[in-house]
């Protein structure tokens, strides 16, 4: 009898598949289902992508499945095919894609069923036992009468404080049988939506754009441009509420797990349905009950993260995903994807509508409804009672300032602290001091392994590396010439704590960042704390940008946006017109007028100009535009490829020998290689090479055809290097 071999996908970083033997009389393995297979000295668990294949090696020398874990595949039709899309995209491996898409203990090995739980039975034996029969055995007799009624969970019995010896006497008697039941949850129905608002007229002409598209599966996507506090997520629950009605599915995309509470939140008021939230604050096996609940069409709203892009759903009407522009939507390592587009791919493999929201939307999502590829819909007023903020700069070469907070501003803050309100300061930076500086011979803390200064944080006593984790106790003495006199530089969140308590005595201060938040839960208590107003002021990083509300807010400042203007990363203005939209949409969310300050030493700046005098949409009109002459994304596309070693010379090599291989290339620019702006990381070396094309399609073949000659590369044995398709972050 003749051998049958099977093509798989694995998790490995080469970009191939590899074939196995079948063992004699085993039944072809279903494509889409796991096999445990040898691989070197280890058995890994890898994805069946093709059955019958003719193997390109030796049919002789191919090793044997070790064991076929799935009867069925794991995935869907749809979403295997956009997980084999997504790897031929991103030019990643697709057993890594795969295994990135499973839930983890899938991944592992084990199968993907509900839980399992243990009940308790008479038997016909047990139901003939008299209490008199037991009159010396409580317990048991406490047993028999709790399943009189019927059958009992294990939990059940265990809340009784019936001993396990008592369960075990019994089973030995046979008087009781177990049996294990799958935890696999009912059907839902939709019972009409609670208390929903009476919408606007931007809010009713954006759900009644979305009804008949719907209805029909249309993919479309609409881009939902609307300020903070405008009223996007009523129009979400309103265009939801008759996909649920027809029995489908909605899915909500979110950037960040503490996103998530607030929206399940919000969600489960408006509607009776099982909602379950997919992030990575979950255990292994909740994520697993979730994913198989979304798969089996029992939870009606799916809210996740990121790589909630991939839970297949039986039946899937609609998907939003809010704060579009949101950065962490992008994976920055590993399989480096990007869940917006995914989501743009999904809709249209799928046949579902795609809401894709923002105050702030991205300009690729703009310059795609320019293309007509989306639908535009608008909110241009606040919904509700808040009205808009007013928007301020403070010149700071005007100002006396201390640790990075000027007199006027000072003097603002008391205003507003005296009316009883809160005020929120915002700055981007963690700890005291950025470094600790010698003010006689100029020496630095600089991180040994990171070509970056370390953070001094004076509330833990020591000196941290914010790259690479790297901690060490503060130095009494200077490094290199060991005088005493050593200073801060550069302003962290802690240090703007310490000068606000000393200038605004008596008022109570919440600092919100990543050094305060670390316990789990903290983060979460913190917000709550922050939005129920019992801290005048609060002082945040990045964690309070987004989406949370705090009503009491009526002033919001931005210490220090300068870095900013100045840098080098062409997204730079859009990210910092996002941040300081976002940031100002914390204020003046309830019935009190908002006022929002900007502090800068460059007030006459184009960008700062824009922003409080035209808002976000004139401000991305012309940065588009700058886009498209100066061919950039979205008018251009973009692949970097990055490599790290921890000699210098083996980290450029590998780049050099690439860009080399590269020469002649049509409709390619090859940039590079250069220094990673951090040209050090936890003693790594690291360099960039930059790939530029007017066309996707110039750059898509062009890896196609050469990745696999980059991974032959002898200078790939001293180098890591990796890919990154559509790159947002160039650090
Ligand atoms: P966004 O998601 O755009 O930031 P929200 O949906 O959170 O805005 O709405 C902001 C506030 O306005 C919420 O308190 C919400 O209850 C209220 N709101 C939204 N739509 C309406 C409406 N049509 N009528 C009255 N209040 C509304
Ligand atoms: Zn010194
Ligand atoms: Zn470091």
């Amino acid at each position: 009898m003749s051998h049958q071999f099977i093509r798989v996908a694995l998790p490995v970083p080469l970009r191939r598949l590899f074939d196995y033997r079948l063992p004699e009389r085993a039944a072809m393995p279903v494509v889409g289902g796991r096999v445990r297979v040898p691989f070197g000295q280890r058995q890994l668990i890898g994805f069946v992508v093709e059955q019958n294949v003719t193997p390109e090696l030796d049919p002789e020398t191919i090793k044997p499945v070790t064991e076929v874990l799935d009867q069925e595949p794991l995935w869907p039709l749809s979403i295997w095919q956009l997980l084999v899309w997504a790897a031929r995209y991103y030019h990643h491996p697709l057993g890594d894609v795969l295994s990135h898409a499973a839930p983890a203990l899938v991944r592992q090995g084990q199968l993907p069923r509900y839980e399992q739980t243990t009940w308790y039975t008479l038997t016909k034996e047990g139901e003939a036992v008299t209490p008199a029969d037991l009159a010396r055995a409580p317990q048991q007799q406490r047993l028999l009468a709790a399943l009189a009624n019927g059958p009992a969970e294990a939990s059940v019995v265990r809340a009784l404080d019936i001993p396990a010896s008592t369960v075990k006497t019994l089973l030995d008697k046979q008087w009781i049988s177990t049996e294990q039941r799958s935890n696999e949850p009912q059907n839902w129905v939709f019972t009409g939506a609670n208390d929903p608002l009476q919408l606007n007229t931007e809010q009713a002409v954006a759900v009644a754009a979305m009804k008949a598209p719907l209805e029909r599966g249309d993919p479309t996507v609409w881009l939902l441009e609307g300020v903070t506090g405008s009223g996007k997520t009523e129009v979400y629950l309103q265009a939801m509420a008759p996909v649920l009605e027809r029995g489908q599915q909605v899915v909500i995309l979110v950037p960040e797990i503490g996103l998530t509470p607030q929206t399940v939140a919000r969600f489960s008021k408006r509607f009776n349905v099982p909602i379950v939230s997919l992030h990575s604050g979950l255990t292994d096996s909740e994520r697993l009950q979730g994913w198989l609940q979304a798969r089996d069409g029992k939870a009606a709203i799916i809210i996740g993260t990121r790589s909630a892009i991939f839970t297949p759903c039986q039946n899937i009407g609609l998907m939003i995903l809010d704060e579009e522009h949101d950065n962490s939507f992008k994976q920055q390592d590993g399989f480096r994807y990007n869940a917006r587009d995914l989501a743009v791919k999904r809709a249209h493999q799928e046949g579902f509508g795609l809401v894709l929201g923002s105050a702030t939307p991205s300009l690729e999502s703009l310059a795609n409804v320019a293309a007509k590829r989306y639908q535009y819909l608008r909110l241009t007023q606040r919904a509700g009672p808040a009205q808009q903020a007013q928007h301020a700069v403070i010149d700071l070469k005007q100002q006396r300032i201390e640790s990075g907070l000027s007199d006027q501003l000072l003097t603002t803050m008391a205003k507003h602290l005296q009316a009883g309100n809160q005020v929120l300061i915002f700055l981007n930076r963690r700890g005291y001091a950025s470094a600790l500086l010698c003010h006689e011979c100029g020496w630095v803390s600089e991180c040994h392994r990171c070509q970056a200064n370390m953070t001094l944080h004076q509330f833990d006593h020591l000196l941290q590396c914010h790259h690479c984790g790297a901690q060490k106790s503060i130095p009494r003495q200077c490094g290199g010439c060991g005088s005493t006199q050593l200073v801060s530089q550069g302003i962290g969140t802690e240090q703007v704590q310490e000068t606000i308590a000393r200038r605004l005595p008596g008022y109570g201060i919440l600092r919100i960042d990543r050094d305060s938040t670390r316990r789990k839960g903290q983060l979460a208590e913190a917000l709550n704390a922050a939005a129920e107003g019992d801290y005048p002021i609060l002082i945040g990083t990045q964690m309070v940008a987004k989406g949370h509300h705090f009503p009491n807010v009526t002033l919001v400042a931005l210490l220090d946006v300068d870095g900013a203007l100045y840098s080098s990363d062409f997204r730079a203005a859009e990210r910092l017109a996002q941040l300081y939209l976002q940031v100002a949409g914390r204020a003046g969310r309830a019935e009190k007028k908002g006022t929002v300050v900007l502090q800068t030493h460059h007030p006459e700046h184009p960008l700062i100009q824009e922003l409080v005098n035209n808002g976000y949409s004139h401000f991305a009109r012309a940065a588009l535009e700058e886009r498209k002459l100066a061919l950039l994304p979205p008018y251009a596309a973009m692949a970097l490829i990055r490599s790290e070693a921890t000699s210098k010379d083996a980290a450029e090599q590998l780049l050099k020998a690439i860009a080399n291989s590269l020469q002649g290339v049509d409709n390619v620019t090859v940039i590079g290689p250069m220094p990673a702006p951090l040209g050090r990381r936890a003693g790594r070396y690291r360099y960039q090479l930059l790939l530029h094309a007017e066309q996707r399609a110039p750059l898509h073949n062009t890896l196609m055809h050469y990745l696999p000659t980059f991974e032959k590369l002898p200078e790939t044995r001293k180098a890591r290097w990796s890919l990154d398709i559509d790159p947002q972050d160039f650090a």
